[in-house]
């Protein structure tokens, strides 16, 4: 099995420090069983389109497992002729807009882009452009389906998926890939939502993004091989009218570490979510748990995140109770610190309760506000673990802030943080970070294990809102060496929780070692 990534490009950013170039992007194709890559340089899409399309053509010509994009910044308005013919004479096999994108702000509606629609139309490539906003989406699909031609959606996540399939079943043309589709089950969802996947097209946003993390998905996803190589490649041959690429240096492959692993951040929930994911109870996480050797995973009531702290506490207790393996967080609100403080006397009896869980941006208190330095002050008082989502202004200093006021409070940062934070939060010893996220983002991991080694990292799902696979293809393009994952995809939460190898969830430790 072998993939073309529809979803790549290359060049340099003013913006960051981060690696965006070419040799990265092939080193990525080569590890991941990326056989051909669509792709385009960043200076057509930030600077200038003229010579980042003469760039773009020039590389492609150079390397066949490269396929050019062509790109046109709506905001020149003009030479849009000569435009044209250097996209007619170039090789391109697909357009690509970056609406919305750093020095791209014009709507897709706009006068400007549509006369760019009509001018580029007759050369009958597909369009390519970021799933945005939802009222992004609705722009472009309206604009683009008045020329007729094909429209490859990038990066749509689990807040404007329904709005993707919505627009999916009024325009045929209109196909998705799959960089951010991280969410559980949602191959199949959109398999049974659409009539089959001729319109998942494997995409990564490599090499800002890991191309193994929705390639777990694809793997994991419960398909057979002809509909498996469909999403991987065979749509992407058919729209870019490609014929098969060279081989790639190994297989496209499910990978992920060798485990046993434990998951540090979990939510679960008994009825339904308000997007587009398939998953209720404890069923979906049990079996993906199962599959990537999840031997532990700890979470939190996603009831008691969005609404109700009391019921969804209650909840979690009946959904973890029946399972080895599952343990929770006790969710507090820092709205309610008499509230919170009850939940934490009476949970932290059950034994499978073995922390507390903060969500900054649902209860609305940012982290460095005087509720939530109370509401440490009880946590801290329990002595147990808390695992924070934070939020507010300049929080990475807050959260350095609380954790130097409890120095005895283990306190795990969820999602991370943006770069950097690992080196503010360095000199605090009971700060942890885990990195779940629906943005494979390369950088963050290698970044943070720089700064405070993989003795303070560990892994965390988000599952079942998240896809527990999508996120091990992230960890997994960190690279870590076989000590260092071992560390952060266990270890360090197993020494933390005081946890029991071979303990937790049944059928899981060591049974199912990823391909690599
Ligand atoms: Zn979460």
């Amino acid at each position: 099995m072998y993939a073309i990534d529809i979803n790549t490009s290359f060049g340099v950013v003013p913006g960051d420090n981060d690696d965006h170039s070419l040799a990265t992007l092939r080193q990525l194709m080569d590890v991941g069983g990326i056989a051909a890559a669509l792709t385009l340089s960043l200076r057509g899409t930030r600077d200038d389109h003229v010579a980042g399309n003469r760039e773009t053509a020039l590389r492609c010509h150079a390397d066949p497992r490269l396929i050019a994009a062509a790109t046109i910044n709506p905001l020149r308005g003009i030479g849009l002729e000569a435009d044209v013919a250097q996209i007619a004479a170039g090789g391109f096999r697909a357009l690509r807009f970056d609406c919305g994108s750093w020095g791209q702000l014009w709507p897709p509606d706009s006068a400007m882009f549509r006369r760019v629609l009509r001018a580029v139309a007759p050369l009958g490539l597909p369009i390519l452009a970021p799933a945005g906003s939802i009222s992004q989406i609705e722009a472009l699909v309206r604009s683009v389906a008045d020329v007729g031609l094909p429209l490859v959606l990038l990066g749509a996540s689990y807040d404007v998926l329904a709005q993707v399939l919505a627009a999916a079943r009024e325009y045929p043309r209109l196909a998705l890939d799959t960089s951010r589709l991280a969410m559980p089950g949602v191959i199949e969802t959109i398999r049974r939502e659409l009539g089959g996947v001729t319109r998942i097209l494997y995409g990564s946003g490599a090499p800002d993004y890991a191309p193994q993390a929705s390639m777990n998905v694809v793997f994991r996803a419960e398909l057979n091989d002809i509909e498996r190589a469909a999403i991987l490649h065979g749509n992407a041959e058919r729209l870019l009218r490609i014929a098969a690429p060279p081989a790639p240096v190994r297989p496209a492959a499910e990978r992920f570490a060798a485990g046993p692993i434990i998951d540090c951040h979990a939510h679960l929930h008994a009825d339904s979510y308000r997007f587009p994911i398939d998953a209720s109870g404890a069923a979906t996480a049990l079996d993906d748990c199962r599959h990537y050797g999840i031997e532990y995973m700890i979470g939190s009531s996603s009831v008691g995140i969005f609404s109700d702290m009391a019921a969804g506490n209650r909840e979690m207790q009946a959904l973890i109770e029946p399972v080895p393996g599952f343990l929770g967080y006790v969710v507090v609100n820092a709205n309610d610190l008499a509230g919170s403080v009850a939940e934490m006397d009476r949970y932290y009896q059950h034994p499978k309760f073995v922390g507390a869980k903060i969500h900054c941006e649902y209860s609305q208190q940012h982290t460095g506000g005087e509720a939530m330095r109370a509401l440490f002050v009880e946590i801290a008082r329990h002595g147990r673990p808390v695992k924070i989502h934070n939020d507010g202004p300049g929080w990475v200093h807050a959260i350095r802030d609380l954790a130097r006021a409890h120095p005895q409070l283990p306190i795990i940062v969820a999602h991370g943080g943006p770069r950097g934070t690992g080196a503010i939060v360095a000199d605090c010893p009971n700060i942890y970070l885990e990195f779940c996220s629906s943005r494979a983002t390369r950088g963050i991991i290698p970044d943070a294990l720089a700064a405070v080694g993989p003795e303070r990292l560990m892994y965390g799902s988000d599952q079942d809102l998240l896809h527990p696979g999508f996120v091990l293809g992230t960890y997994h393009d960190a690279g870590f060496t076989a000590a260092q994952e071992a560390q952060v995809m266990y270890q360090t939460a197993r020494t933390l929780f005081k946890l029991t190898p071979g303990g937790g969830i049944s059928g899981s430790a060591g049974t199912t070692a990823g391909a690599s």
